[in-house]
């Protein structure tokens, strides 16, 4: 049996992403253990209880059949343009380095010995900034641990459009993260043909349309059978 640890950017993102897959590989008996980046909360005068989310996130590994949740500590860094001052206490992840986070992470694949490492794509599913985050979060722990890594889709076009209509979200595929950091801007040919880099910057904001291109980088797909 493997050991899966499956790394998510909040509370809820294990059972909307990726819920049917980990409780279908719980069920076979594999040992299952889920990472949350952040406690999904913006900790404003309208939510009482900071650890609400934590709290749903271990009621929702008991129902999936995971045998233990985790957090790295950080909160959550919201969705609009601004980014709001920390928390008491507790660092947003938008202003937490990928290397500590990712520190973090790969200290946990050693410690239960992984097997493999659930990430996401590079759209992070629809395009928060925790999500991106955790995308670049994933790769760098997986090759610090040494731990294959399995990045997670969700069906790219509707979620993009419905959640961030504003987005460029074919080229946000194709699009390094952190998008200013030094050394991680690609050039070269990108698989659907456009040279990433210059070109695509110079792309007007795509319909609906283009969006189809983006399935040829889906490379699998997991059925989970409900
Ligand atoms: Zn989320």
């Amino acid at each position: 049996m493997a050991t899966v640890v499956a790394l998510n950017a909040h509370p809820d993102d294990e059972t909307l992403i990726m819920g049917g897959t980990l409780a279908k590989l719980a069920a076979a008996g594999h040992h299952v253990v889920l990472v949350v980046a952040t406690d999904g909360m913006m900790h404003g005068d309208d939510e009482p209880n900071p650890d609400q989310r934590l709290d749903e996130l271990r009621t929702a590994a008991a129902a999936l059949g995971a045998a233990d949740a985790r957090w790295l500590g950080y909160a959550d860094s919201g969705m609009g343009a601004e980014l709001y001052p920390d928390p008491p206490g507790r660092v947003r992840l938008a202003r937490a380095g990928v290397d500590e986070a990712a520190q973090r992470v790969a200290a946990i694949l050693r410690e239960e010995r992984a097997d493999l490492l659930v990430g996401y794509d590079a759209a992070g599913g629809y395009l928060h900034r925790d999500h991106l985050a955790v995308h670049a979060i994933a790769r760098r722990a997986a090759a610090l641990a040494g731990v294959r890594l399995v990045e997670a889709t969700l069906p790219r076009e509707a979620p993009c459009a419905w959640f961030a209509p504003w987005a460029d979200c074919a080229s946000a595929r194709r699009r390094p993260w952190p998008p200013h950091a030094p050394g991680t801007r690609r050039r070269g040919r990108s698989r659907t043909g456009s040279t990433s880099g210059t070109r695509s910057r110079r792309r007007s904001k795509p319909s609906r349309r283009t969006a189809p291109n983006s399935r040829r980088r889906i490379s699998s797909r997991v059925h989970c059978g409900c």
